[in-house]
């Protein structure tokens, strides 16, 4: 008999885990809390990598489709200093396939392709280790039983507390998030400013970064040191309030790179968070992890990745077919955590720099990443 699995979120690791289970047919329940694909925004452009995001895509069967939806001209990558002279402007080669951007609905639409997620379907609880196996309760009151639960529900997973005790942490460092639209007809003098991928600029303790995401959209990032409580003398809902207060933290920056903020139409506050660096547990039966759930790390460009290639992993040994789903599993974790602990390590090193006292180490971040 084949054994009853769940996965908890549909977000990248989430999706990819079913689609690989999709495509081996083995059945697979997946619940995800949002009620409908489009209920939030999406979020940003996604840089996935050769041998992580875009490997998983390939084990799911989905790589040629993912290279003819995303963009390798959007892995360019400019510096500048905060008066606005060009450090850096890194170009990839028109045959470079390393880490090209899509954006996240595309992404998603491309993983969900036929599978039946069970939308609203938000989890509260999992207990593990019952009679019957293991209970998923749900924020209705129903309640169903699984072989194995994955929880896919990112950074403030409902189905960690059934195996860890761990929480995640403020960094101290603060992102607010704004975007622009049909930047090239709109505002033609930042579409040349950023270029075809991503702009970063990096003052004492705070950056600025525009990405391209496709059809003239842009979302700009300001990252600054603060305390977590930042923002209590705002109402983040009044947008010329915020736009101010940014404003005057990044008092003194070039006009032109701080039009990126004035013609922010909407504001969105993202303190980063992070798990403990190599977050590990006791292996719990019938339970495990994945993604931002399992490795929560600041937002360098990994996360997605990891969580897709775990997500295709456990679905591929699972559909191979062994008897004992406990070692199946077991092994998996032991790999993830080698693995994540290594990027979790990479990304906290990177925030530091990039965010930083001192605005060089962000430009010798990049010199070490991108040789020219
Ligand atoms: C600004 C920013 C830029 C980033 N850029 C990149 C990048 O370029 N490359 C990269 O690899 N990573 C990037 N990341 C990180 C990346 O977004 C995450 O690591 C990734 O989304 C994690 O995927 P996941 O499937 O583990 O979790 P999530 O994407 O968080 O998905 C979790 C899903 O679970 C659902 N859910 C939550 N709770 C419940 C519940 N109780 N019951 C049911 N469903 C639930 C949620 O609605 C969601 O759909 C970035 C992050 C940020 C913030």
């Amino acid at each position: 008999m084949r054994q009853r699995i769940a996965v908890v979120g549909g977000g990248p690791g989430g999706l990819a885990f079913a689609r690989v289970l999709h495509r081996h047919r083995h059945p697979v329940a997946v619940f995800e809390r949002d009620p409908a694909p489009d209920a939030r925004p999406p979020g940003g452009t996604l840089d996935l990598h050769e041998g992580l995001g875009q490997l998983a895509l390939d084990k799911a069967g989905l790589l040629a489709e993912f290279r003819a939806l995303s963009r390798p001209e959007g892995q360019a990558m400019r510096i500048l200093d905060t008066d606005g002279t060009v450090l850096r402007d890194w170009r990839p080669r028109p045959d470079d396939r390393a880490n090209p951007e899509i954006d996240r609905r595309q992404l998603r639409d491309l993983l969900l392709g036929s599978l039946d997620v069970q939308w609203g379907r938000g989890v509260t609880q999992v207990v593990p280790k019952t009679r019957d196996g293991v209970v998923v309760r749900f924020a209705d009151g129903r309640q169903e039983t699984f072989d194995l639960v994955v929880g896919a529900d990112g950074a403030w997973s409902r189905v960690r507390p059934a195996v860890s005790s761990a929480t995640p942490h403020y960094t101290g460092v603060t992102v607010v998030e704004t975007a622009l639209d049909d930047v090239d007809t709109r505002h033609p003098d930042l579409a040349q400013l950023i270029g075809d991928g991503s702009l970063g600029v990096y003052g004492v303790n705070r950056a600025l970064v525009a990405q391209r995401n496709s059809g003239g959209h842009v979302k700009v990032y300001a990252q600054f040191r603060a305390p977590l409580d930042w923002h209590t003398h705002l109402d983040l809902a009044d947008v010329d309030a915020v736009r101010a207060s940014l404003l005057a933290l990044f008092d003194g920056w070039s006009a032109r790179v701080l039009d990126l903020l004035r013609h922010g139409t909407a504001f969105v506050r993202r303190p980063l968070y992070v798990l403990p660096v190599s977050h590990t547990w006791t292996h719990a039966s019938g339970v495990t992890l994945l993604g931002d759930a399992a490795h929560l790390m600041p937002p360098l460009g990994a996360g997605a990745n990891l969580a897709m290639l775990e997500g295709a992993e456990l679905a591929e040994s699972i559909a191979a077919g062994a008897e004992d789903l406990d070692e199946v599993v077991r092994a998996f974790e032991e790999r993830m955590w080698v693995r994540a602990g290594r990027w979790a390590t990479i990304t906290a090193a990177g925030l530091e720099r990039l965010v930083s006292p001192d605005p060089a180490e962000a430009l010798a971040l990049f010199d070490e990443v991108q040789p020219s």
